[in-house]
């Protein structure tokens, strides 16, 4: 059996981290079975769409790597995989389950069914008027044309629904307490319960992985199914995802739009190996893991049911630890467009060296102009002035002059190359240790402290580095 999956956001607005999850818990488990993953648009309840959201969805799902097999953009045999599309296949499937007898049109006025229903405890509850009147009745009243909605007819011979979530155990619901629920409505657009069933058999869903706000609605969609007389698929659903807080997810607490992640410069893969962590976790514990690792991984029976909570500096450090696995060149080409040029104007167009002298230090791609700092101070005021300073001392100078000289008989300019030359340099002058190396970051950096000498000599440039070394000796 072919693995097949989806996901079916509304286009209600951006994606954030938390509802984003679900998609990356979908692919994840799909590439690890080779199947097949769908992406749907459930923007059927037209009030809640938010124009151009459809769009981030896309642009969220490529920038985080989750390509999908069907859907938008992509089609496939099982399309339209917009749900405002399927309308004539949902109104085949609302005249199935009417011809079998699970569902009815009730004429009912909102308002009325609300009176007839009275009490409080069951005041939204159906009464079931229509459920009652005869299938002539019904069929002619729909024939002249009265408004109606068309209402699933909860079957009476069944006490419970059941069914297996791979994650949440055996759930079992009473029928009772469950209305004969509105399947499409006066204006002929399905209700999402009815919408999501007959779209997952149409495509053949065989996994359903969601956030467990779902769980609520999968009794009514496993009556769906059984109706259906289809096969119903594995559902799993994910824990809950609080806050930083503790709370219900919320913006200021970690609800980070994809898009804002993006923008800042956070690595893709980073983000979907944090997202795989809420809620699953790796056989032996590891936490930080490639892609390839986390396809490879991916199970359901890992994940677990507690609630997870969002946290911004685990995810910053599972950001630094994909940094460190980047090879130079790749960091290189990440960082690049994240560079202020007008600010740094000083630097190489190949901007490699400055990566590699700062790389340890980088959370993000977007992080590299905090850091840049440090090679290209906006305070040249005070730059000199340090610069001042350690050239006045008489050993700091003779220091600077021996490594000064070493410097410039090198023919190339290279870290490794660079850092042999200091030593050379010290070895002149008597000096090595804080001895040889402050006084020389000093006037490189203004500190005492920081990055490999030679990398740093490598990341501000040979042109720079001079004036900086010759403005301390003159
Ligand atoms: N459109 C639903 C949502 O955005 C999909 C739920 C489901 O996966 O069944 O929550």
């Amino acid at each position: 059996m072919t693995v097949r999956t989806r996901f079916a956001p509304s286009p209600t607005g951006r994606l954030h981290l938390g509802n984003i999850r679900a998609a990356a818990f979908n692919w994840l488990f799909t590439r690890h079975h080779d199947g097949v993953f769908i992406l749907r648009i459930e923007d059927t309840d037209t009030a809640r769409n938010v124009e151009g959201s459809e769009q981030g969805i896309l642009d969220d799902m490529r920038w985080l790597g989750l390509d999908w097999d069907e859907g938008l953009d992509v089609d496939g045999p099982h399309g339209p995989y917009r749900q405002s599309g399927r309308g004539d296949l949902h109104d085949a499937a609302v005249e199935k389950l009417i011809a079998t007898g699970h569902a009815y049109p009730c004429f009912c006025a909102e308002k009325k069914r609300d009176d007839e229903a009275g009490g409080d405890r069951v005041a939204r509850r159906y009464a079931g008027t229509c459920r009652r009147r005869s299938a002539e009745e019904r069929a002619s009243r729909v024939a002249s044309g009265a408004e109606h909605v068309i209402r699933f007819a909860v079957p009476d011979d069944v006490d419970q629904v059941e069914f297996v979530d791979e994650i949440f155990g055996p759930i079992s619901f009473p029928t009772n307490d469950i209305d004969d629920f509105v399947l499409r409505r006066t204006d002929g657009r399905v209700t999402y319960n009815f919408g999501v069933v007959a779209d997952d058999i149409d495509m053949e869903i065989t996994h359903v992985i969601r956030g467990v706000g779902h769980l609520s609605n999968t009794p009514k969609q496993v009556l769906l199914f059984q109706a259906f007389e289809a096969a119903t698929p594995v559902f799993a659903h994910l824990p809950t995802v609080l806050g930083s807080d503790g709370r219900k997810l919320s913006k200021r607490a970690g609800a980070t739009p994809v898009n804002e992640l993006e923008s800042r410069g956070y690595p893709p893969d980073a983000v979907l190996n944090y997202l795989s962590l809420l809620g699953w976790s790796h056989p032996e514990e590891k936490e930080v893991l490639t892609r390839a690792e986390l396809v490879a991984a991916m199970s359901l029976d890992r994940v677990g049911k507690s609630d997870t909570q969002m946290d911004a500096e685990k995810l910053l450090w599972v950001c630094q630890q994909h940094l460190a696995m980047e090879s130079l060149e790749d960091l290189t080409d990440h960082v690049g467009p994240f560079i202020d040029r007008d600010r740094f104007a000083g630097l190489d167009a190949d901007a490699s060296s400055a990566v590699d002298a700062l790389r340890t230090r980088l959370l993000t791609y977007g992080n590299i102009n905090e850091h840049l700092g440090m090679l290209f101070p906006e305070d040249e005021v005070a730059a000199v002035s340090i610069r001042r300073e350690v050239g006045a001392d008489a050993e700091a100078r003779a220091v600077l002059t021996a490594v000064r000289a070493r410097l410039e008989a090198l023919e190339s300019w290279q870290a490794e190359t660079l850092n042999d030359a200091v030593r050379a340099g010290g070895g002149d002058a008597g000096a090595r240790g804080a001895g040889l190396f402050h006084p020389l970051r000093l006037v490189l950096i203004g500190a005492e402290k920081g990055p490999d000498v030679g990398k740093l000599l490598a990341g501000v440039g040979k042109t720079e580095a001079f004036r900086r070394i010759d403005e301390a000796l003159s």
